[in-house]
């Protein structure tokens, strides 16, 4: 089903500014983009008062570029958001493209009986640029932050909009570094699509299962890791990273659907970590597709080391899902039970068909 009609009633949102390319202006001497205030955004975008919506900003001072975000950025958001929550219908959070996919994993985990939208998005040119496609990312998020049927949010959870998409967001990743078309769900339709009109595929949306208060969550644990692997890696690249102190969760990126050099020490390496407790999911490489270990004796060799499966997780959102989850005091027992099901949609389990 495809609604296409919103309520018009005037909506309260709140445009949360933590950095990134949209609000950048280019240094005279060294040509270089660099972080600029909101003020300079704003003025760049005067459509936005013929929006109709109430609009409210706040923004991270000094702003970022994306690549300076961190856990402790994706808290700040938690706490706009939750101190501000009874007040607006919806939050847009312009942010850099380059970790936009890890922040919008995290506040989905972090943002616990959200039945508000959060909509992030950002630009790959700057707002005051002639060919910005900054304008029409903003103004689209915000209609979609603003847009209801019969009186409720019709997009109650963290997702991405851009160029044409509104995705989950902790189904994304940044594929292009030039497109103005730079995000992708692979692994989970689109949600809304915006052409003459926003369609958005009401089926595929997240809802909350009670309607509880939001339960804003402050605690992540750091102590995680990603080990990539590549034809040829040393058992010196794998050991050191399985012997960082205090190491509890490492995403496994692997080939295909989730199959691994089936080489004794690299097994031997893998299983002594998981006897030690450490957590270690399995994701695959591959951009579309799911983990699926019992398929070739390649992958089926790590379920014998105690390796867990991550679906078809995104890397991004493995590794913000263990951050959580460990940062919660859950025991490795715990967290792989947890990583066994799906939170908040961010993973397919083949039973279920869906998520
Ligand atoms: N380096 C920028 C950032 O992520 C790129 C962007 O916004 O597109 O903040």
């Amino acid at each position: 089903m495809t609604v296409n009609s919103i309520d018009s009633q005037k909506a309260l949102i709140l445009l949360i500014y933590t950095g990134g390319t949209i609000g950048m202006i280019e240094n005279q001497e060294t040509g270089v983009l660099e972080t600029f205030n909101f003020q300079h955004l704003l003025q760049h975008v005067p459509e936005l008062k013929k929006l109709g919506h109430k609009i409210d900003t706040i923004q991270f001072n000094p702003p970022l570029d994306s690549a300076d975000i961190n856990p402790d950025s994706w808290m700040k958001i938690v706490k706009i958001i939750s101190d501000n929550y009874n007040k607006y219908d919806g939050f847009v959070i312009l942010h850099g493209t380059d970790t936009m996919s890890y922040t919008a994993s995290a506040l989905s985990f972090m943002l616990e009986n959200l039945n508000k939208p959060v909509i992030l998005t950002g630009s790959q040119l700057p707002i005051g640029m002639l060919r910005t496609d900054g304008k029409e990312n903003l103004i689209t998020a915000i209609e979609i932050a603003a847009a209801k049927e019969n009186g409720l949010p019709i997009v109650p959870e963290v997702c991405i909009f851009f160029e044409n998409d509104l995705m989950r967001g902790n189904r994304t990743s940044k594929i292009s570094a030039d497109n103005f078309n730079a995000f992708r769900s692979y692994n989970y339709p689109a949600l809304a699509h915006a052409g003459v009109y926003i369609k958005y595929d009401t089926v595929q949306i997240y809802h909350a299962v009670s309607r509880k208060p939001l339960k804003p969550h402050y605690l992540l644990d750091q102590n995680i890791a990603v080990l990539k692997l590549f034809p040829g890696i040393s058992p010196q690249v794998v050991e050191s990273i399985l012997n960082i102190p205090g190491l509890k969760g490492v995403v496994m990126e692997t080939f295909g659907s989730g199959n691994a050099p089936s080489c004794d020490w690299l097994l031997k390496m893998l299983k002594d970590a998981v006897d030690r407790g450490i957590v270690i999911v399995n994701v695959t490489q591959c951009s579309v597709g799911s983990v699926e270990m019992h398929r070739y004796e390649t992958g089926h060799k790590l379920l014998g080391a105690g390796v867990i499966s991550g679906y078809d997780s995104t890397t991004e959102s493995a590794v913000t899902k263990l951050m959580f989850l460990f940062g919660h005091g859950l025991s490795p027992e715990e967290v792989k039970e947890h990583m066994n099901c799906s939170l908040i949609g961010e993973i397919t389990i083949p039973e279920l068909g869906r998520s």
